[in-house]
C-alpha cells in the first residue's frame, strides 16, 4: 500500500507541534498531520505528573503571543493548568483533528531521489515534503550510571514517569538528583515518607519563589483589558533579558542575585553542616537554578537526610556511597534529567547518504539557527541545538515556528522543492556561538550541566538575547541554503 503523503508531518504535539499547527492552519496550509506518540497533547506537561511539577517561569510569559490566558490561576502555573491550555489551544484553533495520537514515529529517511522524507511510524507510513521535529528537549529521561541499580531490591522510578500507584507514605526513600523536578517534589513526599535520603552531587542555587494565586480582580482586568496582561509580559520578558546578561558576565547583575539565594539558605536552613553541604560551588545560572520556599525547609526536616558522597553502587537494597555508607531504602527516585544529545532523534533520523543524526552530530548536537543541519533536507528541529534562551522556552519556539513557515512561504513563492542548510552557513553560526558562550556562566561557571554536550561544548542555550535570536529568526534566510526547485 502506498504511503500517505502530506506536505508537512511534524513528530511531537508538546507545545512547539501544536504552536507549529495553528500557525499552519492561520497560512491556510492545512495538509499537515502531527504524529504523537502519547494520547494527548501536552508533551512535558503530560507526561510530568510528579507531585508539585509546575513552571518556573510565569505564566503571563509561558504563554502563546497568540493565545493569552486571561484565566490563568498562579504567578507560575501548574502542570495541569499548562496541560489544559494547551489543549484547549489545539482544539480551540483546529490543530487536534490533524493529530495522530499513539503515532510513534520510529524511523524518518530522506529519500534523495523522490525528494521526499519517508516516514515508519506506529500508526503506518507516511511521506511528507518537509518534516519537522517537535519532540522537545526532554523526551527520554536520563537513568543513573550506578552499578547494581537495575538489580535494586526495591521499588524504583523516575520523577518523569511518577508511579501514582506505588505509595510512598511510611517508606524510605532515596531521590537521585537535587535538580528542578527534585526540588518540586521532594517537599510534598517528604512529610508522608518515614525517611527521606536525597543524593546531591552538586548544591543547587535556590532562590525565594514569588509564586502566588493570581486574584479575581487580576482575571477580570485580563479579560477586560487585554493589554494589561500585555504590560507585564512584556515587562518579564525584559527582567528575563536583563539576568541573561548576567548570566553572560556581568557580575553586576550576578552579586545580587547570589546574595539573595546565600540569605535564603541562611533563612532557611539552621544547621552549619547542613547548610554547608546545601551551598552551591558555581555561578548562578552555569544550571538551572531553583524558585522554592519549601525544598531547604524539607531538607533540614528530622526524617530528612542528604548525602553528597558519590554514589558507589546498589547492593540489595541498599545504595553504597564511596565513604563505605549502606543506605538501606525501599524506593530510590531518580531525578536526574534528561540526554539531549542522546536522544531518540538522533538515532531515528537518516538524512543524506545513509547518515544518522547521531552519525552527523557525533556527540555534539549542531543544528543552523538551532533549527536546520546540512545533509537534513527539507527538515527542520523545534527546540534544536542552542536555540533555548534564557526566558520563555515558548518565545524560542515561536520564533522558530516563524522561521519555519517563512521557509514555507519561500518554498511556495519560489517553487522550492529542496532546501538544505549549507554547511559553511552551519560552520559560521557555531563560531558566532561559541565564542558567544566562552566566558558566560554555561561555560565558565564551574559546574558539569546539561548544558554541555558528551563532547564537552555548550549546546543547548542560545547565548545571546532572547530578543536577537527572534531577530535573526523572523525571515528564512535563503543565501544561508542551496535551494532547487
Ligand atoms: C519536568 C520539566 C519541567 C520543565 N519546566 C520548565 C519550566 O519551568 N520553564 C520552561 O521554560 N521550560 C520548562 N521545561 C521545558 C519544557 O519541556 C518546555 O518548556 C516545553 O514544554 C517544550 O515543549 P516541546 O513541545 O518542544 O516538547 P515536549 O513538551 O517535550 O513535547 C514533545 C512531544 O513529542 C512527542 N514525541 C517524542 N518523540 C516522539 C516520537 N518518536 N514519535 C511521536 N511523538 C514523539 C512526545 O510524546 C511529546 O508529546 C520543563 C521540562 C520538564 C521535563
Amino acid at each position: 500500500m502506498a504511503a500517505e503523503h502530506h506536505q508537512v508531518v511534524i513528530v511531537g504535539a508538546g507545545i512547539a507541534g501544536v504552536g507549529l499547527g495553528v500557525r499552519l492552519l492561520e497560512a491556510g496550509i492545512d495538509d499537515f498531520v502531527i504524529c504523537e506518540r502519547n494520547q494527548s497533547v501536552g508533551g512535558t506537561w503530560f507526561e510530568h505528573t510528579y507531585p508539585g511539577c509546575a513552571c518556573d517561569i510565569p505564566t503571563h510569559l509561558y504563554s502563546y503571543s497568540f493565545a493569552r490566558n486571561p484565566d490563568w490561576t498562579r504567578l507560575f502555573p501548574r502542570q495541569r493548568e499548562i496541560l489544559d491550555y494547551v489543549r484547549k489551544t489545539a482544539d480551540a484553533r483546529g490543530v487536534t483533528p490533524h493529530i495522530r495520537f499513539a503515532c510513534e514515529m520510529e524511523h524518518s529517511a530522506w529519500d534523495e531521489a523522490a525528494g521526499l522524507w519517508r516516514v515508519r511510524t506506529t500508526a503506518g507510513e507516511l511521506t511528507c515534503d518537509l518534516l519537522v521535529s517537535a519532540i522537545g528537549a526532554t523526551a527520554e529521561p536520563d537513568e543513573p550510571d550506578i552499578p547494581g541499580l537495575d538489580e535494586f531490591a526495591g521499588h524504583r522510578f523516575h520523577s518523569a514517569r511518577w508511579d501514582h500507584d506505588h505509595d510512598l507514605d511510611g517508606e524510605r526513600v532515596a531521590v537521585i538528583g537535587t535538580g528542578p523536578a527534585a526540588a518540586q517534589f521532594v517537599p510534598r513526599i517528604q512529610p508522608r515518607v518515614r525517611e527521606l535520603v536525597v543524593f546531591q552531587r552538586t548544591a543547587p542555587w535556590v532562590i525565594p519563589h514569588p509564586d502566588r494565586p493570581v486574584s479575581w480582580a487580576e482575571r477580570r482586568l485580563y479579560k477586560l483589558l487585554p493589554q494589561a496582561q500585555d504590560v507585564q509580559r512584556n515587562a518579564l520578558f525584559a527582567l528575563y533579558e536583563g539576568v541573561g546578561m548576567g548570566f553572560r558576565g556581568r557580575t553586576a547583575v550576578m552579586a545580587p542575585i547570589e546574595a539573595l539565594g546565600r540569605a535564603h539558605l541562611r533563612r532557611q536552613v539552621r544547621d552549619r553542616a547542613l547548610r554547608e553541604a546545601l551551598t552551591p560551588r558555581y555561578r548562578f545560572g552555569c544550571k538551572r537554578p531553583i524558585l522554592s520556599n519549601d525544598y531547604y525547609p524539607a531538607l533540614a526536616a528530622d526524617n530528612a537526610r542528604v548525602v553528597t558522597d558519590p554514589i558507589a553502587s546498589v547492593d540489595g537494597a541498599a545504595v553504597v556511597t564511596d565513604d563505605g555508607g549502606r543506605h538501606e531504602v525501599d524506593t530510590i527516585i531518580s531525578a536526574i534529567g534528561y540526554r539531549y544529545s542522546r536522544s531518540l532523534l538522533v538515532e531515528r533520523i537518516t538524512g543524506m547518504a545513509g547518515r544518522t543524526l547521531g552519525d552527523t552530530w557525533d556527540r555534539s548536537p549542531r543544528a543552523y539557527l538551532g533549527s536546520s543541519v546540512p545533509g537534513f533536507p527539507n527538515m527542520f528541529i523545534l527546540l534544536g541545538p542552542n536555540s533555548i534562551g534564557i526566558n520563555s522556552v515558548i518565545f524560542s519556539l515561536e520564533s522558530q515556528i516563524k522561521y519555519v513557515m517563512d521557509a514555507l512561504r519561500v518554498m511556495r513563492r519560489e517553487g522550492v522543492r529542496r532546501l538544505e542548510v549549507r554547511p559553511e552557513a552551519l560552520k559560521s553560526y557555531i563560531g558566532e556561538v561559541d565564542d558567544a558562550s566562552a566566558g558566560t556562566v554555561w561555560t565558565a561557571g564551574g559546574c558539569d550541566s546539561y548544558y554541555l554536550d558528551d563532547s564537552g561544548r555548550q549546546f543547548a542555550i542560545y547565548p545571546g538575547f532572547a530578543a536577537g535570536y527572534r531577530r535573526r529568526t523572523r525571515r528564512f534566510d535563503a543565501a544561508a541554503y542551496e535551494l532547487a526547485s
